[in-house]
């Protein structure tokens, strides 16, 4: 049996209530009632009181405490057994999507694409679209096909909805699987200029995580799907939050297989690259 329930209970004491999603006084608020409910599965909880929300990393913070492995390790197995026996497919949606393309917005991609110096075969390549809105889509692809999740951004570059956000497998995971040397981006963008400079040649692998939110759990997904990588490149923005995302993929995915590139003519890989930056001087 799973102990996180009582973990949680550890926390926050015995609950009146029963089943799944139980109440208890919250401890972010003066509680007269118990206004949190916590989901005891997967430690998800809300407060009807006070507004707030958060995990159990979020309550153990709270007490002081610190998520022990046991926690960690079951969290990571549920993630791979997610990722592998349950992914969304939107296969559908898609193709819903591309029927309601309009007409005469075909300029916003190009836009896209060219303001960033992103290769002119690389929409293509990752099966991008535009659609009403106008919006830029960028399906998460897996190795066989299926879409896994789809990200959108408008004319501004703001994202919209994201249908099977939750969901985490790289963008662009088929162009990295099975290669030698792979190239894992922070951004969309970043990855599809990846693409563009080192992608298909070499046995270049490319993929991108979609910013810097990679759990553990994640990156032993991650290093399950990139299992044949000699080495692991991550090019994540040069800032403390860029910083912190490599260093987790170091420590999951083991140090002697991991390279940091870290930009140094700009923030992200983009602005390196534009500002007239290359690979190597990246490498320190
Ligand atoms: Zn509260």
């Amino acid at each position: 049996m799973y102990l996180l329930e009582s973990r949680i209970e550890d926390l926050l004491g015995p609950s009146r209530s029963h089943g799944v999603n139980r109440m208890w006084k919250c401890p972010w608020h003066d509680d007269s009632t118990a206004s949190l409910s916590v989901n005891v599965e997967e430690g998800m909880f809300y407060c009807f009181g006070c507004g707030k929300k958060g995990n159990y990393d979020t309550l153990c913070k709270q007490f002081g405490e610190t998520p022990d492995e046991e926690y960690k390790w079951e969290r990571a197995k549920r993630s791979v057994e997610q990722g592998y026996s349950q992914p969304p497919d939107f296969s559908e949606l898609v193709a819903r999507d591309k029927g309601q393309q309009q007409v005469g917005v075909g300029s916003l991609l190009q836009d896209f694409i060219d303001e960033r110096g992103i290769g002119r075969h690389v929409p293509e390549a990752f099966g991008l679209y535009v659609t009403h809105g106008p919006r830029i889509a960028f399906p998460y692809t897996d190795v066989d096909g299926h879409v896994n999740g789809i990200k959108y951004r408008d004319r501004q570059g703001h994202k919209t909805a994201e249908p099977g956000s939750s969901f985490h497998k790289p963008f662009g995971i088929g162009h990295a699987v099975g290669r030698p040397d792979v190239f894992i981006f922070e951004g969309e963008s970043d990855t599809l200029l990846g693409y563009t400079l080192l992608g298909g040649k070499d046995g270049n692998g490319i993929c991108g995580t979609s910013g810097v939110g990679v759990s553990d759990a994640q990156w032993i997904a991650n290093g399950l799907l990139l299992l044949f990588a000699r080495r692991i490149f991550l090019l994540y923005d040069a800032d403390e939050a860029g910083d912190k995302c490599a260093e987790t993929a170091m420590r999951v995915l083991g140090s002697d297989k991991c390279v940091r590139l870290r930009p140094v003519r700009g923030k992200d890989f983009t602005d390196h690259i534009q500002a007239g930056g290359t690979v190597r001087e990246m490498l320190q």
